[in-house]
């Protein structure tokens, strides 16, 4: 009698939980293999080490495999504040990174001349929310109010504080932590070789300096290993492209096709170029500073030892000579002589991101114009995603990366259309750039769905944008749209119940701001001491 009845219940656990018939062949995944040593490889490696500390050395290993003799792509200097967590999660300490990564605090972007061309013409994007975003939508009140004041400046201290040169935190401020919301600016060139360091010394990454000269093939499609001359041949579970435009392995080998995005993002081009400093007492921008041109727009970054500046356009409507004179007549006397270096950009991504046993991190996922820099950021979350849902077995694989695939998509969709908002806002109508950019056929139609949406009542925080980690949040859209003049049509209910409460947060901001002001230090001078004597450790 009992044996019956647990014959049932056997029937029963197999109907429910039904085991793969290849159970028996469960292919553990313990070697990761990332190919490419650039910021994608070395953030992908630390973020999946760090998650998997306790396995590495117990059968699991994470090795990354970096040409010697192709360079890295080198520029990248804007960030998400996702890299705070990130560096922290990876065991990093801010300290060193500002000493190795010629490090400066970002507060947000300044954008110059992208409404109307005018010399007054500029906005903020801030990091720091809106004063109680999360109980208060402000917007309404603000329009209601019209007393000249800018959105930024009327729900945020964030955009003073950048006006005013100063840090985001003091000498006092414990690492990673923030008085005003921050990211960094940093050299891109100095990052890699310094997570390089920490990945291998700390983490227990495996660095292997070879050329990828052939990709290995398994009957069944997925990638069996790497040759390379210097090395030999190197076996792995899971592969991470990282080899930058070159997409080797996502591209080149398992052939995923690329989803051009030029229709909508017209930018393909970037001039880049170091500039100095007039003398080490210039102050430094706490914010990225985009200035619009005729058919693109300039970045300006400034690192303690360096501005990096540099010309996104569109190559169908300037030609590069008159895109590097806009470049030079912008940076002044100073730029007369300075090397430019000139950079393609395919705008678009990879319709799949993680093919059979292969996921690709960074440029080889794809690239859209640095505006509002969400390169790094994507290849934090990417490697994020990865680490924390690491297939257990090759049988479980191609589950996690249809999730990772459906994420991804996401997140690339959104960005682009957050970069669009920028453009399909202009009132220029100075350049055919400026004109082709507003044309309803270049528009994505979720963001024109959500363009009518926002003239008659404006975005918040459930607003559309309930995902874990939105890129760009509601707070991000209200920002740039009333940092660019658009239309909400008000309507008193949006008003109704909450004035009292709006009156309170906008004063509130006001005696923020001032407090602020009085307390944060220059952002040079901090940067100096942080060098000099370092934050202290969390
Ligand atoms: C003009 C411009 C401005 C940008 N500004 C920003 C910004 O402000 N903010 C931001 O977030 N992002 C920005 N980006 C994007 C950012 O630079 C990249 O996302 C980031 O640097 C990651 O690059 P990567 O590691 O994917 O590629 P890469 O740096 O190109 O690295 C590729 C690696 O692959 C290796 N490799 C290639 N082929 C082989 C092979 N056969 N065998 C072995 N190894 C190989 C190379 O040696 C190298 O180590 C910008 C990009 C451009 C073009």
């Amino acid at each position: 009698m009992f044996d019956g009845q647990e014959d049932v219940s056997r029937r029963q656990v197999d109907i429910l939980f039904p085991l793969p018939s290849h159970s028996v062949m469960v292919q553990p995944v313990k070697n990761i293999v990332i190919v490419g040593g650039g910021t994608a490889g070395w953030l992908t490696a630390g973020v999946i080490a760090a998650k998997h500390r306790g396995r590495i050395g117990n059968g699991f290993s994470v090795t990354l495999v970096e040409s010697p003799t192709t360079p890295i792509i080198g520029v990248g200097e804007g960030t998400w504040p996702t890299l705070r967590s990130t560096l922290a999660r990876i065991g990093v300490s801010e300290t060193d990174f500002f000493r190795h990564c010629d490090v400066a605090f970002k507060q947000g972007a300044r954008f110059k001349g992208w409404t109307t061309g005018a010399a007054d013409d500029y906005y903020y994007h801030p990091l720091m929310l809106p004063q109680s975003f999360g109980q208060i939508n402000l917007v309404p009140h603000w329009i209601a109010r019209e007393d000249g004041r800018s959105f930024c400046d009327a729900v945020c201290p964030q955009g003073r504080l950048c006006d005013d040169g100063l840090a985001p935190k003091t000498i006092a401020t414990a690492e990673f932590e923030a008085v005003a919301n921050y990211s960094y600016h940093l050299d891109a060139a100095k990052f890699a070789p310094f997570l390089q360091a920490h990945c291998c010394d700390k983490l227990g990454v495996r660095h292997v300096l070879a050329d990828v000269r052939k990709v290995n093939v398994a009957d069944n499609g997925d990638i069996r290993s790497l040759d390379t001359p210097q090395a030999g041949e190197i076996e792995g579970d899971l592969f991470v492209d990282c080899t930058g435009f070159k997409a080797l392995l996502i591209g080149e080998t398992l052939g995923v096709p690329f989803k051009d995005c030029s229709d909508v993002l017209f930018c393909d081009r970037a001039l880049a170029v170091q500039v100095p400093y007039a003398s080490d007492a210039v102050p430094i921008a706490c914010q990225t500073i985009s200035t619009a041109q005729s058919s693109g727009w300039i970045w300006d970054i400034g690192l303690p030892t360096r501005r990096g500046v540099g010309h996104v356009y569109s190559s169908r409507h300037i030609s590069d000579d008159d895109a590097e004179r806009e470049l030079r007549a912008y940076i002044g006397g100073a730029g007369k002589d300075l090397p430019v270096r000139k950079l393609p950009i395919r705008s678009g991504y990879r319709e799949t991101f993680w093919k059979r046993n292969c996921v690709a991190v960074g440029l080889a996922a794809g690239f859209l114009e640095p505006l509002e820099a969400s390169a790094i950021v994507l290849v934090e979350l990417s490697a994020k995603l990865v680490a924390e849902q690491m297939p257990a077995c090759r049988e479980v694989m191609d589950l996690i990366a249809a999730r990772f695939n459906a994420t991804t998509h996401y997140r690339w969709g959104r960005i682009i259309d957050f970069l669009k908002l920028h453009y399909v806002l202009t009132k220029r109508e100075d350049s055919a750039f400026w004109k082709d950019n507003v044309l309803p056929e270049t528009i994505p139609d979720r963001l024109k769905d959500l363009l009518l949406l926002w003239s008659h009542q404006s975005p918040w925080f459930h607003d559309e944008f309930d995902r874990v980690e939105e890129v760009f949040p509601a707070a991000s859209y209200q920002y740039v749209l009333y940092g660019m003049g658009f239309r909400t049509q008000l309507e008193p209910s949006a008003l109704a119940g909450d004035a009292k409460n709006a009156e309170r947060a906008m004063r509130e901001n006001v005696t923020q701001t001032e407090r602020l002001r009085a307390a944060l230090p220059r952002h040079r001078d901090l940067i100096r001491k942080i060098v000099e004597h370092g934050m202290q450790a969390v």
